[in-house]
This record gives structure tokens, sequence and C-alpha cells, in this order.
């Protein structure tokens, strides 16, 4: 206990100093360039699907730093963007898969979604343009 008492009376020899140089800076402290930083979650509704989704500001960070635009599309959408669906060839009967994307742009454009794999496609192609060249 006697060596406790003694620390504590170097600390008060040291403290006043301390207190001394905090008070100035607490006062002139400014608060506003943190406030700058600090980004908010902004909500968006989503081009594809028309939901609204929420940007957190770690995300924002990321695309300012990446220099990317902002997305416009939810999460779910730009997932499913990147998924890829299964379909089977109504002409051989393979199967062959289409991603999201892919999907969304025929529907876009209203275009039906291709019932045949891509080598049926471009072999129906071929033919089409050699019965082309036969007339
Ligand atoms: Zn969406
Ligand atoms: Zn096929």
């Amino acid at each position: 206990m006697a060596t406790k008492k003694k620390a504590t009376k170097v600390e008060e020899v040291v403290e006043p100093k301390m207190e001394f140089e905090d008070d100035p800076v607490e006062a002139v402290d400014p608060a506003p360039v943190q406030a700058t930083e600090v980004l908010k979650p902004i909500t968006l509704t989503c081009v594809e699907c028309g939901q609204e989704f929420i940007i957190s500001p770690a995300e924002q960070k990321f695309f300012a730093k990446m220099g990317y635009e902002l997305p416009k599309r939810c999460i779910d959408c730009r997932d499913s963007n990147k998924k890829e669906t299964t379909f089977t060839c109504v002409d051989c009967g393979a199967e062959f898969t289409m991603k999201g994307s892919e999907l969304s742009f025929y529907k876009k454009c209203g275009f039906e979604v291709p019932k045949r794999c891509p080598s049926c496609r471009n072999f129906k192609k071929i033919r089409n343009e050699r019965s082309k060249e036969a007339e």
C-alpha cells in the first residue's frame, strides 16, 4: 500500500501539466471536419424491380474510391444478373445456361428467351444463310 501512495504522489505532480494542456485543445477542437466525412445511408429505387434499397456509407466510400457510379439496381437484382439459369434445348435436349443479365436483356428488347442451345442457334443460323445462298 505504501508503494501505491508513492506512485500517486508522482502522478499528482505530472497531472496538473496534462490538464493544463488538455483544456485549450478541447475548447478549440472543431467537430465539423468529422461531420463532413460521416456519410449517411442513401435510399435508392432499383431501376429493375422498383424496390427501394439502401447503399451503406461503407459502400458509398467503396464506390467513390473505385470511381464507380452508385449502383442502380438492388442487391437482389445485381445478384440475379450474375446468377445463371439452366435451360434445356428444344432441338437437341442439351442443357445450356443463361446469365440473369442476358435474360433481362432479352426481356428489355422484347425478344423471346432462346429455347435452343448456342450450338443449335448457330447451326440454324448457318443453315438459314446457306438456304438463302441456294435460292
Ligand atoms: Zn431490384
Ligand atoms: Zn441444342
